[in-house]
């Protein structure tokens, strides 16, 4: 008795290597974001071993007040997306490419992408997803290394080296220009068919609250796609 509670009491004290990167980030001060109100900052939020991990441009204001991303608006439009995906938000991993709200939700800068990239790197290191959707421009182009727009590339798969990109409209365009909402919930169609050609159900098991995830089967990566960039 006395060696398995003081086994849970270090176990609890041991953090993995994403609680620790995230724990290294509470007090960053890297970049200019840290002086310019923001409350706190964002890591990330969900299943550590998902296998789709969604990657957005930055907090906003309720983000940066909860310390969530997509808790907001954009959040709610995305939760019922996901689920038109068959997808569940604690199914997979939510980041933003900067951790910090921008002040009034401007655009990030470069030095501040250039700044947060690697622990947004660092985390697709450590969750090892298979498929990373980027949501926007900004997350589009900062994981593909290039400036393309994202309706050119949306709703297709790029096969990088360690996982497979699947570039989305960002949820906040479409509230902001309501033409864009049905192609976005077609672009979620596209994606929900790719999960559905790459996956074999998961194995039932009767004590799971939540409905089981999917294993994702995608081919090892075909860099040929990428010469769509020319
Ligand atoms: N928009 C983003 O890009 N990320 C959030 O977390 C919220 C809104």
């Amino acid at each position: 008795m006395y060696v398995s509670r003081f086994t849970s009491v270090v176990n609890a004290m041991v953090l993995t290597p994403l609680q620790e990167l995230a724990q290294s980030l509470v007090n960053c001060e890297r970049c200019k974001l840290a002086k310019l109100g923001r409350s706190q900052v964002v890591f990330g939020v969900g299943n550590p071993q998902a296998s789709i991990m969604f990657v957005g441009e930055a907090p906003g204001f309720n983000e940066d007040q909860k310390g969530e991303p997509f808790v907001g608006a954009a959040g709610k439009l995305l939760n019922d997306l996901l689920a038109s995906a068959g997808l569940s938000r604690d199914q997979i991993y939510i980041a933003n490419v900067i951790k910090c709200r921008p002040p009034n939700n401007r655009d990030p800068e470069q030095d501040e992408v250039e700044t947060c990239k690697p622990f947004l790197m660092q985390q697709i290191q450590l969750i090892k997803p298979k498929l990373v959707c980027t949501l926007g421009n900004w997350a589009t182009q900062t994981l593909l290394e290039r400036k393309v727009g994202i309706t050119k590339v949306k709703a297709q798969a790029f096969y990088m080296k360690d996982f497979v990109l699947f570039p989305l409209l960002h949820p906040a365009a479409a509230l902001h220009q309501g033409n864009l909402l049905p192609t976005l919930k077609e672009d979620f169609k596209k994606l929900k068919e790719f999960l559905d050609r790459h996956s074999t159900p998961a194995e039932p098991t009767s004590s799971a609250p939540t409905p089981a995830t999917p294993v994702l089967n995608i081919e090892s990566p075909q860099p040929a796609q990428m010469d769509l960039f020319g």
